[in-house]
């Protein structure tokens, strides 16, 4: 090779270099996505545990909500009230008061309550059970206690205790839903924590049957309805509902008739785990 062609191949390589490198730094600033510099912030300020409470299928993605003004920054019901200030400063908005939300078991028929149907012997999941042939209860309204809900919760916060029921520890649990989400017998439901009155009971068959198979159950009788009014509880298909927008917060059960206890305060024993009696001591 001759001088010549060496020096035209620099040249020719040299452009080439330069022609791509000018097409990336195009293709760059045309490509590039925008990332706002709170979203860093945002996302410091949050949980981190991708627990999908929000909604959205991580933290990232509810930080992105946020910053696009999709999501209200008191969306997460995992965060602290300091994440949530510290978002409202990153966000300039003002600081909301985070209500405190816990997971509530509404069933009291565990093993010793209830009487079973069947031998069970499908997957142990409550899903399963439940759509195999509704359950091994002769209840098809109650707790299966199989856990389903026990392994949906990130936070480690239920356990099934010896009767067959599931407890929440108040010091653990978020308020994050997944267990409310998860019961295929709507078990669970997340309430916030100053709610204390409860119907423990989901069962809608009639009287003359649930007195048959579970001596917990409501049977629909409405003396708490008729104490304490309409608006406050009514009994629609032989279960008794509380109206929570303007009942619940009580300092006693308005009925002494509720034989099977199915309407009660929370702070009755047979809903504390031993973890959470210092909390319920002080409610
Ligand atoms: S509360 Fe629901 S998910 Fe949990 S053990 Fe009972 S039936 Fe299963
Ligand atoms: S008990 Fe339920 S609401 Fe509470 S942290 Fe666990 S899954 Fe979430
Ligand atoms: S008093 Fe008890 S059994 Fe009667 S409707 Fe109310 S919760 Fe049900």
């Amino acid at each position: 090779m001759n001088l010549t062609s060496l020096i035209v191949s620099m040249i020719c390589l040299g452009g080439l270099g330069a022609l791509f490198s000018l097409g990336l730094a195009l293709a760059h600033a045309k490509l590039q996505v925008y990332v706002d510099p709170r979203l860093e912030n945002v996302v410091e300020e949050l949980p981190g545990v991708n627990c999908g409470g929000c909604g959205y299928p991580g933290c990232s993605a509810f930080a992105n909500a946020i910053i696009s003004g999709m999501a209200e920054i008191t969306a997460c019901p995992v965060n602290t009230q300091d994440g949530i200030t510290g978002i409202s400063d990153i966000m300039g908005v003002q600081a909301e008061v985070k209500v405190k939300e816990y997971a509530r078991v509404l069933c009291r028929g565990g093993n010793n309550e209830t009487i079973p149907k069947a031998d069970y012997r499908g997957i142990k999941t409550c899903i399963a059970a439940h759509l195999t042939f509704g359950g091994d209860k002769l209840c098809r309204y109650g707790c299966l206690g199989y856990g389903d809900c026990v392994s949906s919760c990130p936070f480690d916060a239920i356990q099934i205790d010896d009767n067959g029921l599931p407890r929440v520890n108040e010091d653990k649990c978020t308020g994050c839903g997944n267990c409310e989400e998860i019961c295929p017998r709507s078990i669970i439901e997340i309430h916030p924590a100053n709610h204390n009155l409860f119907i423990f009971c989901k069962s809608q068959d009639e009287a003359k049957y649930t007195r048959l198979v579970c001596t917990r159950a409501c049977n629909g009788c409405k003396s708490c309805q008729k104490k304490a009014g309409e608006d406050k509880i009514s009994v629609i298909n032989n279960l008794a509902r509380i109206n929570y927008d303007i009942y619940g917060v009580v300092d006693e059960v308005p009925t002494t008739q509720c034989k099977n206890h199915a309407i009660d305060l929370l702070r009755n024993p047979f809903e504390m785990n031993p973890l959470n009696k210092k909390n319920h001591d002080s409610v």
